[in-house]
């Protein structure tokens, strides 16, 4: 069975921790995304569709704890953090703000390894979406529905209702077909008859705020003769 390839974004400034972290999730079967600060680390979660946070809690920019903090700020990704025995009393602080569980340096690989599957199992088993934060083209679009904002090439845009119930059907469904009858009821709330242009204003307005050329979409799709898809 194929299974969805999970992403981790391992945050750790020692190279060499960095390294062999990230190549035995490697093996493991998990894509890695590596950083040696929070910046970096906030900057790479804001990119890409992250599963799961690996943090070591002493980073040379900010405090662990504070990059937690900012990723619960936007996203339920499950937080594991890493420390050193001697940073217990932070570790409490970081469970506070909102990490999943830790391990202790030194750990062994398949310590780390179990307490990744337990955190992604238990992520799984929550009912509410992991993903509440959708990144396309290489993060040229990001839409973050717990946010309930949107952003173009790291620039906030600022939708009206409608339209960011519309981008939110489109994308939660990407690839299916919305007649404009749906997408009116979506937008608006309620079924109208002749009320189809109005759709047609809304994804042109849309489409100015999100396209990189609103005349050739590369989102919101038009299919002819049927409606409109989310192409990202
Ligand atoms: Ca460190």
């Amino acid at each position: 069975m194929a299974v969805k390839q999970k992403t981790i974004l391992a945050v750790e400034d020692e190279p060499k921790i960095l390294e062999v972290i990230t190549s035995f999730l490697e093996s493991g079967g998990y894509a890695v995304f590596g950083a040696e600060t929070g910046a970096q680390a906030l900057a790479i979660f804001e990119r890409e569709n992250i599963s799961l946070v690996l943090l070591d809690l002493m980073l040379p920019d900010m405090p662990g704890e504070a990059v937690c903090q900012r990723l619960r700020q936007s996203s339920r990704v499950p937080i594991l953090m890493l420390t050193a025995k001697v940073e217990e009393e932070s570790l409490l602080n970081g469970l506070g703000m909102g990490a999943d569980d830790y391990i202790t340096k030194p750990f062994s690989l398949k310590a780390l390894g179990a307490r990744i599957e337990a955190a992604l199992r238990r992520a799984n088993e929550d009912v509410r979406p992991l993903l509440a934060k959708h990144a396309f083209g290489d993060g040229d679009l990001i839409v973050d529905f717990e946010k309930n904002t949107v952003k173009k090439r790291g620039e906030e845009v600022l939708l009206t209702p409608s339209e960011m119930n519309l981008l939110a059907a489109l994308v939660k469904y990407p690839g299916k077909v919305f007649t404009r009858a749906e997408l009116i009821e979506i937008a608006l709330g309620s079924a109208f008859d002749g009320y189809d242009r109005a759709v047609d204003t809304h994804i042109k307005n849309l489409r100015q705020k999100i396209e990189s050329d609103s005349k050739k979409p590369d989102y919101i799709v038009t299919v002819h003769g049927l409606g409109y898809k989310f192409g990202g």
